[in-house]
């Protein structure tokens, strides 16, 4: 069985910035470990963040969370990690939440904690995507092949 890295969050671990998760729905989690093999990880967690902490977001090479402290050397750590985990567990595909400073692929809040989306990738998607990993925002593209 394939392993498939999976943002923590999305499996119902309460590792978000506010304590609570982004939990897929039952049947959806049902369906994706008759599949996959699923490898949690929470990047920002992996780097030594708390549960609760600031939400942060992304300003080009740097991330910041929302009391404006510098939070990229936790992020780097965690993104290593979920690196790490990529290459350990021959990750080939990993299915990330959306949007995340770590986790989201395409698009990333702009820095600005005003809700507002620009182009670009968290960091933990940005280091796994160089070990050749195809990050996934939608689970529904999970089972499309
Ligand atoms: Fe979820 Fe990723 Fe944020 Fe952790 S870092 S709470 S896994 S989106």
């Amino acid at each position: 069985m394939e392993n498939l890295l999976v943002s923590a969050c999305l499996l119902g671990f309460d590792c978000k910035y506010n304590g609570g998760n982004n939990a897929l729905p039952p049947e959806t989690l049902k369906r994706l470990r008759r599949h996959y093999r699923l490898i949690p990880v929470c990047p920002e967690t992996a780097g030594g963040l708390p549960v609760p902490r600031e939400p942060s977001e992304r300003r080009g090479e740097r991330v910041i969370n929302r009391a404006g402290q510098d939070v990229t050397a936790e992020f780097q750590k965690g993104a290593e990690i979920a690196a790490a985990l990529a290459r350990r567990f021959k990750i080939r595909r990993a299915l990330l939440k959306s949007n995340s400073p770590s986790c989201g692929s395409g698009s990333v809040y702009d820095g600005s904690f005003s809700g507002i989306l620009t182009a670009g990738d968290g960091m933990a998607s940005e280091y796994i995507k160089r070990e050749g990993v195809e990050v996934i925002s939608d689970y529904s593209k999970i089972f499309q092949d």
